[in-house]
C-alpha cells in the first residue's frame, strides 16, 4: 500500500504568509506537463524496490500550488500516465469510497465553475480540499487571497450539486485583525456548511515571505499566543459540539472521513512526490525534489533531488513526533520496534515521558501508547521537543 502526490508549482497570485513553493508566472506551464509525464516514468519501479509484493496506490493527492488554475484536461494527461506506469485498484477513478481508493485535489474558490467541477468528477477525483482561510472579506483581502466569502461559500455549493461527498476546507487563526467574535463566526460558517472535514491551522511564519519579512522589520505584530490558544480551544469545543472527532492536531472530520492520504504521512506508509519541491518517502529513505520548476521542465537536466538515509534516531524522533500530533497517539510497539538500539532510545527519554506525564502532557495508555490529551494539543510541539532522542 503507497500513496502518491503530485505537487503542481503554479498559482495566480501569492498568499501572503504561503511557504510552499509555487510560481505566479506562466511562462513554464505548458512545459511542465511532459516534465511531470518523465519523472513519472523515471520514478516508475520507486515503490518495487522495496515493496515487490504490494505496490497498489491507495492515495492519489494532487496540491500546491494551486492545481486548479491548471484545466480537467491537463490534470488528465498526468493521470494517464500515472496508470500507465502505476498499479491501482481496480476501483481506482471509479469509487467514492475512500477505503478502496482517494483521489484528492485541491482547488481554490474561485477557479470552481459547475462545468469544472463536473470534469474534476469525471477524472474520478472523489475528494476536494479547498483553500477558504476566512469568511470575511477584509481577512481575505490581507491574506492576498483572490477569491471572496460569497465565492468560497458559491464554490462549495457547486461542488455539492457536482457530486462531490467528500469535502475538506481549510480555515487559518491567529493571523493580525483576527478578533476571537470574527474567529467564532468563521467556526458557525464553517459548521453550517458542514463539510466532511476540516483542517484549521495558526497563522505561521514562514521564511522568505512578505509576512516573515514585515514580522522581522517590525511593521506587523502577531497575536499573542494566549490569544491563539483560546481561539484553538473554541476550534475544539466548537467542532467537538458539531459533532466533528479531532483526529491531529490541525485535522478534525465526520466519522468516517479522515484524509487516507495525509494518515499514512503520519503513519509513514511509504509515497512519492512528484513535481518540483515534492517529497518522497521509503523504508529508511527520504528524498525532496529542487523547489525550481525551470530545473525541473529543462529536459537536459537530469538531477532533479536529493535525499538523505535516516538514522535509527530520526526514525524514532519521526514516530514520536507524527504519532503524537494524532490522536492515536504513538506505539511504544513501533517505537520498539524502529531499530535495534530503539530500547536504549526509550530508557533514554523515560525520564522525559515521566515528567510530561506528571505535568498532564501525555499520557501512557493500557494498550502501550503515548498520547498527548486533545487540551495539551496547542502546546504539543513544545511537548514532543523535550522527548527527542
Ligand atoms: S493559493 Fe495556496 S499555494 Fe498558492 S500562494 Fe496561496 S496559500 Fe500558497
Amino acid at each position: 500500500m503507497a500513496g502518491i502526490y503530485l505537487h503542481i508549482p503554479f498559482c495566480d497570485k501569492k498568499c501572503i504568509y504561503c511557504g510552499f513553493y509555487s510560481v505566479v508566472s506562466k511562462t513554464q506551464r505548458d512545459r511542465f506537463i511532459p516534465a511531470l509525464q518523465r519523472e513519472i516514468r523515471e520514478r516508475g519501479n520507486f515503490f518495487s524496490s522495496l515493496y515487490p509484493d504490494d505496490q497498489t496506490i491507495k492515495t492519489l493527492y494532487i496540491g500546491g500550488g494551486t492545481p486548479s488554475v491548471l484545466t480537467p484536461a491537463t490534470i488528465k494527461q498526468a493521470i494517464d500516465e500515472l496508470m500507465a506506469t502505476f498499479s491501482f485498484p481496480k476501483t481506482a477513478f471509479l469509487t467514492d469510497d475512500p477505503d478502496e481508493f482517494e483521489f484528492t485535489i485541491e482547488v481554490n474558490p474561485d477557479d470552481i465553475t459547475s462545468n469544472y467541477a463536473s470534469q474534476l468528477k469525471q477524472l474520478g477525483v472523489n475528494r476536494i480540499s479547498m483553500g477558504v482561510q476566512s469568511f470575511q472579506d477584509t481577512h481575505l483581502v490581507w491574506m492576498g487571497r483572490r477569491h471572496t466569502a460569497r465565492q468560497a461559500i458559491d464554490a462549495y455549493k457547486t461542488l455539492r450539486q457536482a457530486g462531490f461527498t467528500n469535502i475538506s476546507l481549510d480555515l487559518i487563526f491567529g493571523f493580525p485583525g483576527i478578533t476571537q467574535t470574527q474567529w467564532e463566526e468563521n467556526l458557525d460558517t464553517i459548521l453550517a456548511l458542514s463539510p466532511e472535514h476540516i483542517s484549521a491551522y495558526q497563522l505561521g511564519v514562514d521564511p522568505n515571505t512578505p509576512i516573515e519579512k514585515q514580522v522581522s522589520q517590525g511593521k506587523l505584530a502577531l497575536p499573542d499566543e494566549e490569544t491563539c490558544e483560546t481561539m484553538y480551544k473554541t476550534l475544539q469545543q466548537k467542532l467537538s459540539q458539531g459533532r466533528y472527532i479531532q483526529y491531529e492536531v490541525s485535522n478534525f472530520c465526520k466519522e468516517g472521513f479522515c484524509s487516507r492520504h495525509n494518515s499514512s504521512y503520519w503513519n509513514r506508509v511509504p509515497y512519492l512526490g512528484l513535481g518540483p519541491s515534492a517529497h518522497s518517502f521509503i523504508g529508511r529513505k527520504r528524498e525532496w525534489n529542487f523547489p525550481d520548476v525551470d530545473t525541473y521542465c529543462n529536459p537536459t537536466i537530469t538531477e532533479l533531488r536529493e535525499g538523505e538515509n535516516l538514522s535509527p534516531e530520526d526514525v524514532f524522533n519521526e514516530i514520536l513526533m507524527l504519532g503524537l500530533r494524532t490522536a492515536e497517539g504513538a506505539a511504544l510497539k513501533t517505537l520498539r520496534e524502529s531499530s535495534p538500539q530503539s530500547d536504549i532510545f526509550i530508557s533514554t527519554i523515560a525520564p522525559a515521558i515521566q515528567d510530561q506525564e506528571r505535568k498532564g502532557n501525555l499520557i501512557l495508555t493500557p494498550d502501550g501508547k503515548i498520547k498527548i490529551p486533545p487540551g495539551k494539543f496547542f502546546i504539543s510541539d513544545g511537548i514532543i521537543r523535550e522527548l527527542f532522542v
